[in-house]
């Protein structure tokens, strides 16, 4: 068989053999071409069409080619898409070789490896990263290949589901066969084993890294993370060489010193996107993104994922803010000269990867030139930290100016990248060749003059190159030295020996162009790369710079205060708001509430009132408010003190689960669970309608625990609201629980929502009229209201202002049953009892009665 093969196809079969499972981008010429399986796979994902090539005697093989300049396009659809791509180049030059050309696969592109700006989205990080099952320890590494960023650390086991969320890492790496499998939807790649082994990894990051030993890296002690941390270094050897060698330096890092943030309180309190469009316009991140440069966004994006626990690095980020804010001059110069700002952070990595393209550096210039402006821009104690951040790079911005156009074309080869002046050599080879046309004329004049012949022309085309053309007329006067190339209908063409050497030079002279200005560009590049850690500590400055802008232009814009912020201490919010809502209703419709949680007095709040009033948005702002201050941000309040919260916790029902079955109470329970197992005295609770996944006595006896659980055992700061009005009597029993309502006002029958938080429980539900607002017929809502008087006048439901004590009469509480007590009587049997069991019985009765 093999023998009928073509050696294009046995040279294919070779290279596919060692990627089974990665779609091999196999050139030939001007296409990237797939074969067999992956032409499949290919035509349908990209929609293109699925030829078939002849490769053998009598065999054609499915095949699908995209053109190669287009091949960032179909990259980024196939990596959306979940594949994997391996680049195979030719690597002999054409003209090189007679036979078949050489090929190998010089990058494997996965989802967490991309480097083309196409593939990138600005605003986000793009992380690989490789995790590590230990023993005890979670060993997590994580890199961005595009900006250089690349970190490690090693957390207990119940951390590492929490850490992935907040990367929400493009491409997760496992030891092949460790079962580990990640809440967070990312594509998961397995490497052999051996390469997280520790011995090996540290092996792997010392010789990349040229050190003797890792603990100036801050990971020496931390075996699972060194793991983690190789296995990266590894897998991104194997795949993108060149990206493996611009990572200059790992941080280690903790997660106890951030806030861990579960993927339910950042998807409830919809931090980063909208829960119910899923845009970031409508999330927190979406009011406070004021930033200016990709830097800033996906630093403000980090920075919310990890709000800190330190009071002193909280209060200097607020203390920074405050320092713009209060400058109104120089809060515009800043975002005057951030927008010029680059992405410099990308940029630095791709000059050390040769990969920049010249309008890059261009931007480069530009941004660096911007710098000195922003350093100008700061005064104060707060700033001089930043200021002195903001280094200036003179060097860089000369060279660029003097080296490159300041409008250059897009890649070097034809002269119009390299500016003129900067190489003599270069100069003299342009001048060869766009000197063209004035040598043309010049020599035209000469003939003419030398041969007489007034109409001799000099022209060129693509076969035959230069030549001399003289018409039929005038052939007498042609000299011997003229040697005849071609005839045509009424004239004929000639060339000379000076002529076939001009022509041969100017050829030669625009490969040389070519070469010469590659080369140059090459230089300028690796001159600039030797900077790449300047640019990249500068990166940093501008990018927090970016972010503290930020908070200042939303402090402004939405009137947030800053917050006092103390280690430990209670949280005390004066006419807070909820930063997103308050957005929504539009200006002044937003009613402000107070709050105080503390935990050694008022620790737990219930919150009791209708549907629509307002209770989730108050649970919500107050957490967000919390997340906000710690992050560094200002607050929507009229003044707030927080004492540092250790972690957030929510437990809010979606709405569509309200009503639905066990399945929905089962994953309340479980919430519900972890929050009680991990929450402690310094945690910050929202639970909303615990319970309302069950029937009303499971549900209320659940609620009632949960909240004696919290107030016992626990004695975290906590917001519980709820349906169940019998809870509130709880604060009687309970020294440091406090009933709050939504207030309600009613109107000729009408129910107004007045969103006021008020001190006191309510003793009515309002479901009808929430009923009569959602637009349902009016006879129902009457007939409603009948059954409800019914019910009422029969004493069915608690009466007004009477709250029945739970721990007597659990059920009659709400519900007040009496023909559960005819039911206990007809289940009698008198003649089998005793006289005691008898008296017994009579007890139990009047126990419900
Ligand atoms: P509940 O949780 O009590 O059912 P929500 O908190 O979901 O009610 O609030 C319902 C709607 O009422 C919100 O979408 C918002 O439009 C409005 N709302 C809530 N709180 C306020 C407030 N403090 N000021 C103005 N409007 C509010």
């Amino acid at each position: 068989m093999a023998e009928n093969l073509t050696p294009l196809r046995s040279q294919y079969l070779r290279i596919k053999q060692r990627y089974p499972d990665v779609i091999v981008f196999f050139r030939l010429g001007d296409f990237y071409e797939t074969f067999d399986t992956d032409a499949e796979v290919t035509a349908r994902e990209l929609e293109i069409v699925l030829t078939a090539r002849e490769m053998g005697k009598g065999m054609k093989v499915p095949m699908a080619g995209i053109p190669y300049h287009a091949v960032d396009n179909y990259l980024a659809r196939l990596i959306n898409r979940g594949h994997k791509v391996a680049i195979c180049e030719q690597t002999t030059r054409p003209g090189d070789t007679k036979g078949l050309m050489e090929r190998e696969v010089v990058r494997l592109v996965t989802p967490g490896t991309v480097v083309e700006p196409g593939l990138l989205d600005l605003k986000t990080n793009n992380y690989l990263a490789a995790v590590f099952p230990g023993d005890g320890q979670f060993g997590l590494a994580y890199v961005d290949i595009s900006t250089g960023q690349f970190a490690a650390t090693q957390m207990p086991a119940d951390r590492i589901q929490s850490e992935i969320e907040r990367l929400a890492p493009a491409e997760i790496i496992v030891p092949r066969g460790s079962g580990f499998t990640s809440s967070y939807p990312a594509p998961v790649s397995e490497l052999d084993a051996y390469k997280f082994e520790v011995g090996a990894a540290a092996d792997l990051l010392k010789d990349h890294f040229g050190v003797a030993t890792l603990e100036g890296y801050g990971i020496g002690r931390w075996p699972p993370a060194i793991s983690a941390a190789g296995a990266v270094v590894a897998y991104l050897k194997d795949t993108n060489k060149d990206a493996s060698s611009g990572l200059s330096h790992l941080s280690a890092y903790s997660v106890a010193d951030y806030m861990a943030l579960d993927e339910n309180t950042v998807n409830n309190l919809e931090i980063f996107k909208n829960a119910t469009t899923g845009a970031v316009a409508g999330s927190l991140l979406g009011v406070l993104d004021a930033t200016r440069t990709p830097m800033g966004a996906r630093l403000l994006r980090r920075w919310l994922g990890q709000p800190l626990l330190d009071s002193k690095q909280i209060v200097q980020r607020h203390q920074i803010v405050e320092a713009i804010l209060s400058n109104n001059a120089a809060r515009e110069e800043i975002s005057r000269w951030l927008k010029p700002v680059a992405d410099i952070e990308r940029l630095a990595n791709r000059i050390r990867n040769f990969a920049a393209l010249p309008r890059e550096l261009i931007a480069l210039k530009r941004s660096l030139e911007a710098v000195p402006e922003l350093a100008r821009a700061l005064h104060g104690h707060a700033l001089e930290g930043l200021k002195c951040e903001l280094r200036e790079n003179p060097e860089i911005i000369a060279l660029i100016e003097k080296s490159i156009e300041p409008e250059p074309a897009s890649a070097p080869g034809e002269g119009g990248v390299i500016r003129e002046g900067f190489s003599a050599d270069l100069d003299r080879i342009k001048g060869l060749t766009t000197n063209t046309k004035s040598y043309i004329a010049k020599l035209e004049t000469e003939e003419r003059a030398a041969t007489g012949i007034k109409n001799l022309k000099v022209g060129y085309n693509q076969v035959f190159g230069y030549y001399l053309e003289v018409s039929q007329a005038n052939l007498a006067q042609v000299p011997d030295r003229f040697i005849r190339k071609q005839t045509l209908a009424n004239a004929e063409r000639y060339v000379t020996p000076e002529l076939k050497e001009y022509e041969a030079q100017i050829l030669s002279s625009k490969e040389r162009l070519a070469e010469i200005e590659t080369s140059l560009y090459r230089q300028v590049l690796g001159q600039i790369g030797q900077s790449a850690e300047a640019i990249l500590a500068l990166a940093d400055a501008v990018a927090r710079l970016d972010v503290f802008a930020a908070f200042a232009a939303s402090a402004a814009a939405n009137s947030y205060v800053k917050p006092e912020v103390k280690d430990i201490g209670p949280l005390v919010i004066a006419a807070g708001r909820h930063p997103v809502v308050e957005l929504c209703v539009g200006p002044g419709n937003f009613i402000s509430n107070d709050l105080a949680l503390d935990s050694s007095d008022s620790q737990l709040i219930i919150l009791t009132g209708p549907n629509m009033a307002g209770k989730s948005t108050y649970l919500k702002q107050t957490a967000i408010i919390v997340l906000m201050a710690q992050v560094g941000s200002f607050v929507p309040a009229a003044r707030a003190e927080i004492g540092i919260c250790d972690r957030i916790f929510t437990r809010i029902g979606a709405r569509e689960d309200l009503a639905s079955g066990q399945s929905t109470f089962m994953v309340e329970m479980v919430e519900t669970a972890a929050i009680l197992s991990s929450a402690t005295s310094r945690s910050l609770l929202i639970l909303d309608e615990i319970g309302r996944g069950t029937s009303t006595y499971d549900g209320l006896a659940i609620a009632r625990a949960v909240v004696e659980y919290i107030h016992d055992r626990i004695g975290a700061r906590t917001l519980f609201a709820t349906h169940y009005h019998e809870l509130v009597e709880l604060a009687e029993k309970l020294p440091r629980v406090r009933n709050f309502n939504v207030a309600v006002a009613e109107d000729r029958g009408n129910v107004v929502f007045l969103h006021r938080i008020q001190t006191g429980g309510v003793d009515r539900s309002y479901g009808i009229h929430v009923a009569k607002l959602a637009g349902l017929p009016k006879s129902i809502i009457n007939r409603a209201n009948r059954i409800l008087l019914e019910l009422e006048t029969a004493g069915i439901t608690s009466p007004p202002g009477k709250v029945t004590r739970i721990e007597e009469t659990p059920q009659l509480s709400f519900l007040g049953r009496p023909p559960k007590v005819v039911d206990e009587i007809k289940k009698l049997d008198p003649d089998t009892l005793t006289p005691r069991e008898a008296l017994d019985r009579l007890y139990e009765i009047k126990r419900l009665a």
